[in-house]
C-alpha cells in the first residue's frame, strides 16, 4: 500500500529542503514525479533522477499555475510544499511583510488546488483514489512560537483550508491532508541560523526545542510524505499530521 507506482504526483518547491528529499523519495517508492521550483538552477540536480522530471513554477503565478494544470490533467497527488517563514512579531511585521507570507504559504495553494482539483477527482473516479498534501508547521494553529506572527498565521491557515477541501471531497475520494513538520535541517533552516545575531547559540535555541534532542532530517519526513500521498493512508482525510519529535506531546 505504500507503493506509488502508477501514480503521477507533482511538488511544490522540490529544488531543495524537504521538497527535494521528498520528490526523491516518492520516485524510490514508484511514483511519477513532476518536481517543480521557481528555481531552475535548483532543479538541476533532480534532473537525471529516474522517476522525476523537471519544470519552472513560480506558485505565486496563477496564469503559470492554471497552464501547467491544463497541461497535466491526470495528477495522483499534489503536494504543495512552498512556503516561507517570516522572522519577527506583530510588532516587527509590515503590511508587505505580511501580504507576501499570506500570498506563498495560502493563496497559492488555493489556487494550486483550485486549479488540479478538478483532474484529480477525474482520477479519482477511475483510479479509486486521489491525495493533496499541504505543508503547514507545528508553528500554526497547533502550537505558538516566539517570533512567527505571520508564520503561524499562515500555516494556521493552511490547516482550515485543508479541512474544508477534504470536507469538500471526501465522498469522491479526494483526500487532503497538512503536514506540520517539527524543526527541519534545510537550507533555510541553516539561513535562518547563520542570519541570527549569535548563530551557534540560535542553532543550541532550535535543537533545544525539540525533545529528541535533534533537529530532525529531510528523510524524517519523507515517509510520512509517501504514506500520505499513497493509498495506505486512503482512510486519512483533514489531518494535520504532526512530525515533530514530540515538540507538541
Ligand atoms: P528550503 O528553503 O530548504 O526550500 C524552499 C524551496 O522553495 C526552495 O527550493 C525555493 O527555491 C522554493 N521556492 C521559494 N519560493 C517559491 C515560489 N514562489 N514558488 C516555487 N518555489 C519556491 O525550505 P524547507 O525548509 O524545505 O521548507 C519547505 C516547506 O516546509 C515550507 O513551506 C516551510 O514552511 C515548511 N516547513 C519547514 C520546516 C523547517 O524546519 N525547515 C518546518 C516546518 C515546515
Amino acid at each position: 500500500d505504500v507503493t506509488l507506482k502508477t501514480k503521477r504526483i507533482l511538488i511544490t518547491a522540490a529544488g531543495q529542503g524537504i521538497g527535494a528529499a521528498s520528490a526523491r523519495a516518492c520516485a524510490a517508492a514508484g511514483a511519477t514525479v513532476i518536481a517543480t521550483d521557481i528555481n531552475g538552477d535548483l532543479l538541476a540536480d533532480l534532473a537525471g533522477v529516474p522517476g522525476i522530471e523537471t519544470r519552472v513554477l513560480d506558485v505565486t503565478e496563477g496564469a503559470a499555475i492554471d497552464a501547467l494544470a491544463a497541461e497535466l490533467p491526470d495528477l495522483d497527488g499534489l503536494f504543495n510544499c512552498a512556503g516561507v517563514v517570516h522572522h519577527g512579531t506583530l510588532l516587527e511585521l509590515d503590511d508587505a511583510a505580511w501580504d507576501f507570507s499570506v500570498n506563498l504559504n495560502v493563496t497559492s495553494m488555493v489556487r494550486m488546488c483550485r486549479a488540479f482539483v478538478p483532474g484529480l477527482l477525474r482520477r479519482a473516479e477511475s483510479e479509486g483514489s486521489t491525495s493533496i498534501l499541504n505543508m503547514s508547521s507545528m508553528a500554526s494553529s497547533e502550537k505558538g512560537f516566539v517570533a512567527r506572527t505571520a508564520y503561524g498565521a499562515t500555516k494556521a491557515a493552511v490547516i482550515g483550508l485543508t479541512k474544508a477541501i477534504a470536507a469538500d471531497f471526501v465522498a469522491q475520494n479526494l483526500r487532503c491532508n497538512a503536514l506540520c513538520p517539527g524543526t527541519v535541517d534545510t537550507p533555510a533552516l541553516r539561513g535562518r541560523i547563520a542570519s541570527a545575531p549569535d548563530p551557534v547559540q540560535a542553532e543550541k535555541d532550535f535543537i533545544a526545542r525539540q525533545p529528541m534532542g535533534r533537529l530532525a532530517t529531510v528523510d524524517d519526513m519523507t515517509p510520512t510524505v509517501v504514506h500520505l500521498l499513497s493509498d495506505g493512508s486512503r482512510f486519512v482525510t483533514g489531518q494535520a499530521v504532526l512530525v515533530d519529535g514530540g515538540c507538541t506531546i
